[in-house]
């Protein structure tokens, strides 16, 4: 006790040799909340992360902040999504100079193609909805980790298999979860675009007044296009997304008839107290409210 005293009234920690903190966990800095969950289930007590855009942030209009700068010069390792999501990222990185490590983590996803308000074309950013592309994020994040870390290999990639492994365990529940659930009744309705992958998945359709990102409002006619489809499809459900305003969803409850089936997570995790702590919290989360609204 005694000697915990005298540390404090020191202030030791303004004398730990170089040596002794660079041995200490890796910084790794992720573009947002659920990249910094699969960061954390990897690399475990190794690696010290912070997540850019946190719990219930939206990562498709993010502005950095000055602190954002100091944080990105700080890291050896940075994780990013990639396929179009983090926009901000190349400023971001640009203006800190970051000199270390760059992981793409949806690099080995084949991704969807979404055609946009206009016939556009866009690409699908949100692939860690379906669990067998988290899968291959795990796998890349766990390559990027020792090659910063090879000191801590051993246990990362021990690390990565356990959590792959309980990723397909997920999966497998989700899937059990919504195979009763007749087609006809395999509608939701989201804010924005992100459920792409997680519908194709699992054979759900999703609806949404906005595109992939939630960068622009969507125009009256498509809003009233959706109406109208919503009623003529008998769609049950519409559900707010923690990431963005709820009064999207309010209005298509409102205009259409259809229930409020609770806030689901999308592009970001709740705080720690919330239902959607952990990617697979996340995954469980929205599970059980999509179902619960699907079966009526
Ligand atoms: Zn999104």
């Amino acid at each position: 006790m005694r000697r915990r005293a005298l540390i404090a009234s020191f202030g030791l920690a303004g004398l730990v040799p170089f040596a002794a903190r660079a041995a200490g966990p890796v910084r790794v800095v992720a573009s947002f909340s659920i990249l910094g969950d699969m960061v954390r289930q990897i690399g475990g007590d190794a690696v010290a992360v912070t997540a850019l855009v946190g719990a219930d942030g939206d990562v498709h209009t993010y502005d950095p902040r000055p602190q954002d700068l100091r944080t990105v010069m700080a890291a050896s390792l940075l994780v990013q999504n990639g396929l179009g999501l983090e926009g901000w990222m190349v400023r971001l990185t640009g203006s800190a100079g970051f000199k270390g490590k760059i992981i793409t983590a949806a690099e080995k996803v084949t991704p969807r193609t979404m055609s946009e308000a206009g016939g556009v074309i866009a690409t699908d950013p949100h692939a860690w909805q379906d669990p067998r592309n988290a899968i291959l994020y795990v796998e890349t994040i766990a390559e990027g980790l020792t090659a910063v870390d090879p000191a801590n290999a051993a246990t990362c990639r021990a690390n990565a298999s356990r959590y792959a492994a309980q990723i397909a365990e997920t999966d497998a529940w989700v899937a059990a979860t919504l195979e009763p659930i007749p087609t006809p009744q395999r509608r939701i309705i989201t804010t924005h675009d992100a459920f792409g992958y997680y519908g194709a998945r699992y054979g759900v359709e999703f609806l949404s007044a906005e595109g992939i990102s939630t960068e622009f409002e969507p125009s009256a006619k498509a809003i009233a296009a959706l109406v109208a489809q919503i009623k003529r499809e008998k769609v049950h459900a519409v559900f707010i997304e923690n990431m963005t305003s709820d009064r999207m969803a309010r209005m298509l409850a409102n205009e259409t008839g259809a229930v409020l089936g609770g806030t689901v997570y999308s592009d970001a995790l709740s705080p720690p107290d919330g239902p959607a702590p952990t990617y697979v919290d996340m995954l469980r989360h929205n599970t059980t409210l999509f179902a619960a609204a699907m079966r009526g």
